[in-house]
């Protein structure tokens, strides 16, 4: 059964007033483009320089890893960025890599007291992730950790594209 806490929407992310988005960022942290363009984007500059100095502190982010920044100019309060493994056919450790990635980032969620999250299609652009199982192990994984966990109020799987909202709607029985 799906936890009523999970939510889907078929949006932008960068438009949402949760206590936090989560950016699908990559391991310099350095804005690129898909989610983590459009994101840096709308934040504006000081979410750059907040990102070079955690860069400068930490050398780089690791796949599966997640780090808070402020939100700049978003509506939201913070941005966890988390970085998503590269699909290279599935041999490299992608699966247990991309779940680390929802679950390191809602462990941040939950130290940093934010309730309420929002998540992309990690990993599913421009990283090549196949989508059913990407979307798969995401709810897999956002459940295990609600059903461990009370001080989260709510996750939404946002979706920019149609085929991730079916696929996800699919999944949740929605
Ligand atoms: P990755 O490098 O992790 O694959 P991408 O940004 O290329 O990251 O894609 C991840 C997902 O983010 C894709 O499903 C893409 O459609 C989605 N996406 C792109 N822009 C936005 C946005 N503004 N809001 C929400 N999702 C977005």
């Amino acid at each position: 059964m799906t936890d009523a806490r999970i939510e889907l929407l078929l949006d932008d992310i960068t438009s949402l007033k949760v206590d936090a988005i989560v950016n699908a960022a990559n391991t310099q942290l350095k804005g690129g483009g898909g989610v983590d363009g459009a994101i840096h984007k709308a934040a504006g500059p000081i979410l750059y320089e907040e990102c070079s100095k955690i860069i400068e502190e930490k050398g780089s982010c690791s796949v599966g890893e997640a780090v808070l920044t402020s939100a700049g100019n978003l509506p939201c309060k913070h941005i966890i960025h988390t970085v998503g493994p590269i699909w290279t056919g599935g041999t490299n450790n992608e699966e247990k890599l991309l779940a680390r990635a929802y679950f390191n980032s809602l462990l941040l969620a939950k130290e940093k007291k934010i309730k309420t999250v929002a998540f992309p299609n990690i990993s599913t652009g421009v990283y090549g992730f196949p989508k059913q199982r990407a979307a798969e192990i995401a709810v897999q994984e956002v459940k295990n950790f609600l059903d461990m966990n009370a001080s989260i109020e709510k996750v939404i799987f946002v979706c920019f594209e149609e085929a991730n909202y079916l696929i996800y709607k699919n999944i949740l029985g929605m």
